[in-house]
């Protein structure tokens, strides 16, 4: 464990990003200046989106040679073991200047990281951690199936040991960043008669295996975020095991944890909300629609909604910096969130009327079809909303289970 004092930390930090990024100016907003995006799933060409990928790990790469990668993670796998209030620290500072996103990094380090790290063999550790966390290498989640989402358990996709290795076989789909992705957490039926839950196996799977196919899935916005994967007889080492051997389903649920938490507890999401509302009432006073009874109340509204949700995820966040597990905050976070999207989805229709689907050319208009028509993609992705329902009702409020087929 490393001592330092946050003033002599935050010094180091500053000296680091003063040498090596530029100072970012103060945001401002002003209706047509600047760009108009609003998309809430990317929308990039495959050339955007490799410079994007190579630009996100160039710069991890910096910042975890200069000691500020994984500053609260173990010292054996590259980690600096600090508490997380530098981490904190340590983004504030660098919000404060012009950074390479690191967007396609968000599902390595917020899910398949965490459980590599609660789950792998020794080995499997050593040769992925600290390289995914230097941005060397991505990963992606490979757990939904064409017959399996939110009944994860229910999946196909089979593995089978050969010696010292598991040979893979079977089809994963919306998988996030598979196309520049080096390695996927992958989540196999391993034995096929004992109850679904417990025939499951997690295991780390190299993305340039032969057998591995990944091939788009456009959007109805015309990106292509998230691919199918197919696999053919995909040869996985032993040593790439994650957990035991039909303990998969805690394997799942470790990841999925942390997705709710990063997903709706991690504050992005609000933040995400609060920045389109300052553009939508900038949008409502251009076109003169803030005059509007109707438009004023639905702007207070997804107002008083937002700082709702900003105070329960304060409440999640507070817990896991104590130490604690959160509990049903995360899924309450998760929900709110969508409905909170839907809100402004709903006000900028009202905003808009026809200009929300006819591209006029006008600044600040037609960009929020790719807003309104990504909503649906986020009330779905890490547990839909009716599985949400189902968890509030059932772990906070106490209400009978849903009855599910077997
Ligand atoms: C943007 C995005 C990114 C994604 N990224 C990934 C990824 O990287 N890796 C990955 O593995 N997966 C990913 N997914 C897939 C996601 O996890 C699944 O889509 C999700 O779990 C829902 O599963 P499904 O699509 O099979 O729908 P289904 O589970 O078939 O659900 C269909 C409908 O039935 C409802 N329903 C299902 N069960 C119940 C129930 N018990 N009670 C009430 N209603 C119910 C659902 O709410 C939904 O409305 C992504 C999805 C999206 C949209």
């Amino acid at each position: 464990m490393q001592t330092i004092t946050e003033d002599a930390f935050a010094h180091e930090a500053n000296e680091f990003l003063e040498a090596n990024a530029e100072p970012r100016p103060p945001e401002r907003h002003v209706f047509g200046e600047g760009s108009d995006e609003v998309a809430l799933l990317q929308e990039r060409t495959q050339a955007e989106e490799l410079q994007a990928v190579s630009d996100a790990k160039a710069w991890a790469q910096k910042v975890f040679d200069a000691g500020f990668g994984w500053i609260t993670g173990p010292s054996a796998f590259g980690g600096r073991e600090l508490p997380a209030s530098y981490q904190r620290l340590y983004s504030s500072l660098e919000a404060r200047y012009k950074t390479a996103p690191q967007s396609c990094r968000a599902i390595g380090l917020g899910m398949v990281a965490p459980t590599i790290l609660a789950h792998a063999t020794r080995a499997a550790k050593d040769r992925y951690l600290r390289a995914l966390w230097r941005g060397d290498i991505i990963a992606c989640q490979l757990f939904s199936e064409p017959g399996a989402g939110s009944d994860l358990a229910g999946l196909q996709t089979r593995a089978t040991r050969d010696g010292d290795e598991w040979i893979v076989n079977g089809q994963k789909v919306w998988t996030s960043g598979a196309q520049y992705s080096d390695i996927g957490e992958i989540i196999c039926r391993t034995d096929p008669d004992l109850p679904k839950h417990k025939g499951l196996t997690g295991f780390i799977v190299d993305m340039s295996a032969p057998g591995v196919e990944v091939r788009p899935l456009r959007q109805i916005t015309g990106g292509a975020s998230f691919n199918e994967v197919f696999f053919t007889d995909v040869r996985v080492p032993a040593d790439h095991l994650l957990g035991d051997v039909n303990g998969g389903w805690s394997v799942a649920l470790t990841t999925l944890m942390n997705e709710r938490a990063s997903i709706g507890g991690g504050g992005g999401g609000i933040g995400l909300g609060a920045g389109s509302m300052h553009r939508l009432i900038d949008l409502a006073t251009h076109l003169g629609r803030n005059k509007d009874p109707l438009v004023r109340q639905q702007i207070a509204d997804a107002w008083i909604n937002l700082q709702v949700a900003k105070y329960t995820n304060e409440r999640a966040l507070a817990k896991i910096r104590a130490g604690e597990l959160p509990g049903p905050e995360l899924s309450i976070a998760k929900l709110s969130l969508t409905e909170n999207l839907r809100r402004l989805a709903d006000l900028a229709a009202a905003i808009l009327g026809e200009r929300l689907v006819v591209d006029t050319g006008e600044w600040g208009t037609y960009a929020w079809s790719a807003f309104v028509l990504g909503v649906p993609g986020i009330r779905i992705a890490g547990g839909t909303d009716e599985v949400m329902h189902n968890i509030i009702g059932e772990r906070v409020l106490g209400l009978p289970k849903e009855p599910w087929v077997r």
